[in-house]
């Protein structure tokens, strides 16, 4: 079964050479009980080691079933610990960290066997050395005795044919070294025993075979074989260390060092909870920016007017030449710079034609002046509002108004009937006296009822029914009590009441009173034919004031004031969102277009100023602080492998006692690895956890500072990818004290305490 042939070892420490086997030659029977003598230092370990294959010999050959072993690689002499032989040490070397079960399991583990198969093995065995019920202990909770069994067992366990005991009762009183030799030699009955021992008592007794050595050397032995019988050759069989097994002891061991797994994570943490701060600070802002741009800047309208800048000259250009700061100048009006729009029926027409799925409304600002009257404590006065009344936009088909995405409605509705009209509040719930007083509302009283203002009304009057006739000249009626009776008068009825959104606030509010574009028709409908209007347009002086004209320009104005039908003064395109406003400012460039530059239509777009610059501040920001976190992530893994290496230090009997049971080299490294990963996974899953605690009150900050709601926001995306970063950081830091920990000669590792 066994042979060795001239098997020699010597043992250099610097220059210093021990020969501690020389020239042994032995063989071994299928099933003996061999017991091996010798004083200390005499080889007997040795001797063990080789035959185990922890240890190398020099010269000679191992025969294993009739199979040479000078050519075998790591990986065979790792398959055959984990096959064929079972080791049972002095100090029973177990793994501390593990329970007894798990200890029990560990070679089965390794050679592949099912987890499912491992605990039932296992409890079998346990039960047959009647420590069963102590199978969820720890090694250190058992007896000298106890341990010794299981580490029988354990030997036993991949029902190898060779068990290997080194002084297996060596640390252990007489009557319980009685016994451990009464459970070896009953449950080894059909195998190859090879004991070495001090004990001649218990060589005699129990032993088929007895060994002497001394000095390397065997001296004697008591029943050596004579004839080879023939046997089948060995065959190999890999042994693989699974990755759940994997997993189990690395957490295992991350476990049972608690503590130092929790300062480690946390200290390599700091490094992503400061590159998740950043992110999700910048990410917020960023998501910030876009609502602003989406939600305010969109809803900014684009604005066609009768002057705007001309766009040959860049809005960001700046004007270098410097004037002398001790004298006043006069400011050259550069006419150049300012465009006229000539807003014509065909650009009107083009307006109106905009594909209607990208806008929301439609503004239109008229000259047209409106009359308004109304019965104020008893006396009917006519009404100036001129300077309060604001156009509401027109609603595009099923799209959300833009009144209430600028505007939170207080009380009542939005106005969308000729007749009916919303009261604006400035920031403070102000209202202007004006409108106030042409509402018939008492404007001492402090604290206005909503209900009260609702459903208010004031009447429009058209110009037939306001303006007399009197030799050419037109005077309001005097009679005003009879103006407000007319029938023809339009009644119109505050509806609702609205206010300006927070985040438009700084944009400037007043109260203001918004009419519908309907109502703006009506009146020109009737006023355009009203007799005021057509005197007017045969007479070059003003109807009212005498005031002869002396620019076609301030007749034409004059008469759109009184209703008579003109191009808008203003129109305000409001965008669905940013996009669909990109699309609306291509469609209007494509109106200039082959146009000579007097009849181009320029437009304003206020958002377009805005954006921009606060997106490249963040990135600025975001890329030094995100270069500090990544130094700390850095240190943090350099952090680990230290860790790691220490780890190595401590547990290098466990890397003994794995090889012994048949652990690759690989095996290790594999352990060690995926230690530092889960300690990376931990550490980044920490560092999440943290950052989003941490958020809380930065959030609370940021929101006294800036007034913006939740800045931080950790996009769950860049949590993924930092809890990766983390576990292949950490990953790469333990690669070497992996690589030192699966070079660890095993019989060496078996040593350290
Ligand atoms: P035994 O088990 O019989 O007491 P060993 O096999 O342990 O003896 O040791 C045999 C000789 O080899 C001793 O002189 C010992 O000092 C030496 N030896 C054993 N292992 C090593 C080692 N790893 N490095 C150097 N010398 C060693
Ligand atoms: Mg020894």
């Amino acid at each position: 079964m066994l042979k060795l042939q001239n098997i020699g070892k010597t043992y250099q420490t610097g220059t210093f050479k021990q020969v501690a086997l020389k020239n042994i030659n032995l063989e071994f029977r299928e099933k003996e009980f061999v017991a091996i003598l010798g004083p200390s230092g005499s080889g007997k370990t040795t001797l063990l080691n080789i035959i185990g294959g922890l240890d190398s010999y020099d010269t000679g050959d191992l025969l294993i079933d009739n199979k040479s072993t000078k050519n075998f690689k790591d990986e065979d002499w790792d398959s055959y610990r984990n096959h064929k032989v079972g080791f049972i040490f002095q100090n029973y070397n177990l793994i501390n960290h593990l329970s007894i079960l798990a200890n029990v399991e560990m070679g089965m583990l390794l050679s592949g066997v099912s987890l499912k198969k491992c605990h039932q093995v296992a409890k079998d065995l346990l039960e047959v050395v009647g420590l069963k019920e102590h199978r969820h202990k720890h090694p250190n909770e058992l007896s000298g005795g106890q341990m010794q069994r299981i580490s029988i067992i354990r030997a036993l366990a991949n029902n190898p044919d060779i068990i290997l005991a080194d002084e297996p009762t060596g640390a252990l009183d007489s009557k319980t070294s009685i016994q451990i030799m009464e459970l070896i030699k009953k449950i080894t009955k059909h195998k190859l025993v090879i004991m070495v021992t001090h004990n001649e008592k218990l060589a005699k007794t129990y032993a088929t075979r007895i060994i002497k050595m001394q000095d390397g050397k065997v001296i004697k032995d008591t029943n050596p074989i004579s004839y080879a019988k023939n046997i089948k050759e060995y065959k190999l069989k890999k042994t693989a260390l699974k990755l759940p097994l994997c997993l189990r002891l690395s957490l295992n061991n991350l476990k049972t060092k608690k503590g130092r797994t929790f300062i480690t994570s946390f200290a390599s943490s700091i490094g992503i909870i400061g590159i998740a701060l950043i992110l999700s600070i910048s990410n917020g802002f960023n998501n910030q920016i876009k609502d602003f741009e989406q939600n305010t800047l969109s809803s900014m309208p684009i604005i066609i007017s009768k002057q705007a800048p001309n766009d040959t000259v860049s809005l960001t250009e700046e004007d270098n030449s410097s004037l002398d700061s001790n004298f006043l100048h006069p400011l050259k009006e550069d006419l150049d710079n300012i465009h006229y729009n000539n807003i014509t029926a065909d650009f009107l027409n083009y307006v109106n034609n905009i594909d209607s799925s990208l806008v929301r409304g439609l503004a239109y600002y008229h000259p047209t002046k409106f009359n308004f009257i109304n019965k104020i404590k008893e006396n009917v006065k006519l009404i100036n509002l001129d300077n309060e009344l604001i156009s509401l936009p027109k609603l595009m088909d099923n799209e959300t108004s833009v009144i209430a995405t600028k505007y939170d409605i207080l009380k009542g509705k939005e106005a969308i009937k000729k007749d009916e009209l919303l009261l604006i509040v400035d920031e403070k719930n102000q209202v202007s006296q004006n409108i106030l007083e042409a509402l018939g509302i008492d404007n001492n009283t402090q604290d206005i009822k909503l209900d009260d203002v609702l459903n208010k009304t004031i009447k429009l009057v058209f110009n037939d029914d306001l303006y007399q006739n009197i030799d050419n000249y037109f005077v309001i009626n005097k009679d005003l009590e009879t103006v407000y009776q007319n029938s023809n008068n339009l009644t119109l009825k505050i509806v609702g009441i609205a206010k300006l959104k927070e985040e438009y606030v700084s944009l400037g509010t007043t109260s203001l009173l918004g009419f519908t574009n309907d109502l703006l028709k009506e009146v020109i409908k009737y006023n355009k034919n009203s007799e005021i209007v057509s005197k007017q347009q045969e007479v070059n002086y003003n109807l009212i004031t005498g005031e002869v004209f002396t620019l076609k320009e301030d007749k034409d104005s004059w008469l759109s004031s009184l209703g008579r039908e003109s191009m808008p003064e203003e129109i305000q395109i409001y965008p669905k969102d940013f996009l669909a406003k990109t699309k609306i400012n291509e469609y209007l460039d494509k109106y200039n277009q082959d146009k000579e530059k007097e009849n181009q239509i320029i437009y304003v777009d206020q958002a377009k100023m805005v954006v921009g610059l606060s997106q490249n501040i963040m990135l600025a920001i975001s890329l030094v602080l995100g270069a500090f976190s990544a130094i700390s992530l850095v240190v943090s893994a350099l952090m680990i492998s230290i860790i790691m290496y220490i780890s190595v230090l401590e547990r290098t009997k466990e890397i003994g006692i794995l090889r012994s049971l048949g652990a690759r080299k690989k095996d290790i490294s594999r352990i060690f690895k995926m230690e530092a990963l889960l300690m990376g996974v931990i550490s980044g899953i920490l560092g999440i956890i943290l950052t989003l605690i941490i958020l809380v009150p930065v959030n609370q900050i940021l929101e006294n500072l800036t007034n913006l709601k939740n800045i931080g926001l950790l996009n769950p995306w860049h949590a993924f990818m930092l809890i990766s970063l983390s576990a292949i950081l950490t990953l790469i830091g333990g690669l070497i004290p992996a690589k030192i920990a699966s070079r660890k000669n095993p019989v060496i590792a078996l040593r350290t305490e």
